[in-house]
């Protein structure tokens, strides 16, 4: 296993060799076909097909973060949420949330080679398929259940994947070899409620139901599969990856009607050329920042931040929308193991570190949970009357597309509200017990519940006050309605109440967090809420692919409006929030730029 480690390595360093190894000085005045802003998840995926697809140009991609591909934290799948926080995250605050009695709630987002996809934790899944064939009705060819599905396989190598799944794509998805036992509760409890199905194959295109569920692990090394491990190695020697390196906006000069992207300047003043076109992919909170910073945007934000208006575009940066969670959690039977024991016990951790190192599955492999996507139907076990009629008057007199979206699949089974994660060791925000506590070194399981269409909606701007280099003015409006608070509740009972179902009842101890004392009413179940609500770290939507007059940004062939050539391709085109981790999407939306970006350049479009 050793030598495998160091031999991939070795191939990435030769694959990628010159990353970071160039620096802007010595690419002034440098002139690329196309241009493109972020090395993160669809940054690198897009530019490794352009690069194959079109040999005979000459590509860059331009990525703030440094290269982490021999980061134990990034690669080891049970590590996955270690680097959370530290140097290979941007780490964006939000604005003090009112409905959260001004609570900041931090957004993590990948500073590195790979982007967020070198950062999350490692969910493999896809939405229902009537929510992305939803796009296509909102006005967007060529972007339904059918060709995004294909897009999506064309990325994923899924050993072991059910009929149908990708077979040669890059990224390599797989069933973790890794389970703890204890999970295998997790199911029979489940399905035992609310006419809840089993789903052992939850990827094609119908979520709805309790399973395990893939993740993007390579099955030779054992480690994460990720667009800067999987996609760049492909890559031929057109494509420059310069790292370490922010873009501070794009150039754009008039054209007729139109702007026409030019380049890109560095935060040094550099200027890179674009001969072709120049695509964003610096995610869904910083590639509308760009656009403000290039002069798109909404007039009174470009005025605040006097930037010269080039395209008036009150899109840009609106829709901000984000899967919300929160969570309880239970102390489990002795007689199990959790993956809370190597962080507990060193000799132990010790022991199952050998045991990777040796090629054997271990807790550094962790990271197969069980989840559940449900409708409120099965959330409630009964009538969602009341959830209905919650929605319809927060959004009564709404015309926002997104919004009477979210009105209409609430009357469709397939389409999930809530996701549960049952997790292999402890999360949560009350932390381990103390140091002398009985409870300390005992095994913890989490039940995180996330709200897949919360009717909250905010925006991401830049700051006035330093708009090329200062946090973005992130503002989600958490819990700003009482659907998005009862929904979370109703999730936080049935969760309660699965932990008091057998066979998982047998599993447990007791409740850790918050407590069967200290929550007892609804007003408490609110209460813990507001005090515990976190975020899946899904933030998309900001740079919608909608008609403009709908607040669209981007056209179906993800085309800036106004402009002739430039384009956004990343988790902030996405029209209308879905309800999977959203990833595999990600790389679906870059597969289906690239094809259409060399079919144009080819002629055949
Ligand atoms: C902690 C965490 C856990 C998650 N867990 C999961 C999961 O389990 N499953 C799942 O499906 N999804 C998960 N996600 C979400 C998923 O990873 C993202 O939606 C997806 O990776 C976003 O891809 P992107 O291409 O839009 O942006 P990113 O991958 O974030 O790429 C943007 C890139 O642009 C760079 N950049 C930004 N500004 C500039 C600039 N001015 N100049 C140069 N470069 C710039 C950034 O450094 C970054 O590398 C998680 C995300 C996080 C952060």
């Amino acid at each position: 296993m050793v030598r495998l480690l160091l031999y991939s390595a070795q191939v990435l360093a030769v694959t990628v060799a010159g990353v970071g190894a160039q620096s802007s000085k010595s690419l002034a005045g440098n002139t690329y076909d196309y241009v493109i802003v972020g090395g993160g998840t669809a940054g690198l995926a897009l530019a490794t097909r352009l690069s194959l697809g079109l040999p005979n140009t000459k590509i860059i991609v331009i990525e703030a973060g440094a290269s982490g591909l021999h980061e134990d934290g990034i690669n080891v799948p049970g590590l996955k949420g270690s680097t959370i926080g530290g140097k290979y995250d941007w780490f964006f605050p939000t604005i003090p949330q009112k409905a959260l009695n001004d609570r900041v709630v931090f957004n993590p987002r990948g500073k590195v080679l790979g982007g967020s996809s070198a950062l999350n934790l490692i969910t493999w899944d896809r939405p229902a398929a009537r929510e992305i064939d939803k796009w296509k009705e909102l006005g967007n060819p060529g972007w339904g259940w059918k060709e995004m599905e294909a897009a999506m396989e064309r990325a994923e190598t899924f050993v072991g994947g059910p009929p149908g799944s990708g077979t040669n794509g890059p990224v390599y998805a797989l069933y973790n070899r890794q389970q703890a036992t204890f999970l295998e509760a997790v199911a029979p409890a489940v399905s035992s409620l609310h006419g809840i199905p089993l789903n052992s194959d939850s990827i094609q295109g119908n979520p709805i139901g309790i399973g395990f569920q893939p993740t993007n692990v390579n099955p030779m090394s054992y480690n994460r599969s990720y667009s800067a491990n999987a996609y760049l190695p492909k890559a031929k020697s057109n494509l420059v990856v310069l790292t370490e390196t922010r873009v501070a906006k794009v150039n754009l000069k008039k054209s007729g009607k139109l702007q026409r992207a030019t380049g890109v300047t560095l935060t040094d003043g550099i200027v890179i050329t674009a001969r072709k076109e120049v695509i964003l992919s610096a995610g869904s909170i910083q590639s509308p920042n760009l656009l403000e910073l290039s002069g798109i945007g909404r007039t009174d934000i470009l005025k605040a931040a006097k930037i010269k208006q080039l395209i008036d575009l009150p899109g840009v940066g609106e829709n901000y929308q984000e899967h919300i969670l929160v969570s309880i959690s239970y102390q489990i039977r002795d007689d199990f193991i959790t993956g809370d024991r190597i962080n507990y016990n060193a000799t132990y951790r010790e022991e199952q570190w050998n045991r990777r190192l040796n090629n054997q599955s271990s807790w550094f492999d962790d990271a197969r949970f069980s989840i559940l996507f449900a409708n409120w139907k099965q959330i409630i076990g009964g009538s969602d009357k009341n959830q209905v009629a919650l929605a319809r008057s927060a959004l009564a007199g709404s015309k926002d597309v997104g919004h009477k979206w979210k009105l209409e699949q609430l009357s469709d089974p397939k389409i999930p509200q809530i996701e549960m994660i049952f997790t292999s060791r402890y999360f949560g925000n009350k932390g381990y017990p103390p140091v002398g506590s009985p409870l300390r070194g005992k095994g913890y399981m989490a039940i995180i519940a996330g709200l897949m269409h919360p009717i909250a909606t905010g925006s991401v701007h830049i700051d006035p006050a330093n708009a090329t280099l200062g946090n973005p003015i992130i503002d989600p409006k958490f819990l700003n309605n009482e659907y998005d608070i009862q929904g979370l509740i109703h999730a936080l009972k049935f969760a309660r109440k699965i932990f008091q179902t057998e066979p998982l009842k047998s599993v447990v101890v007791e409740e850790y967090e918050p407590g069967l004392d200290a929550v007892k009413t609804d007003a408490d179940w609110r209460n813990y809420l507001l005090k515990n609500m976190g975020i899946i770290f899904h933030p998309m939507c900001t740079a919608a692919m909608l008609p403009k007059k709908d607040g669209g940004v981007v056209d179906p062939k993800l085309v800036v409006y106004g402009t002739e050539n430039l384009r956004v391709v990343d988790a902030s085109v996405i029209p209308v929030q879905v309800s999977a981790h959203p990833q595999t999407v990600v790389y679906g939306i870059a597969e289906k730029a690239a094809e259409f970006i060399i079919k144009e350049a080819k002629g055949k479009l």
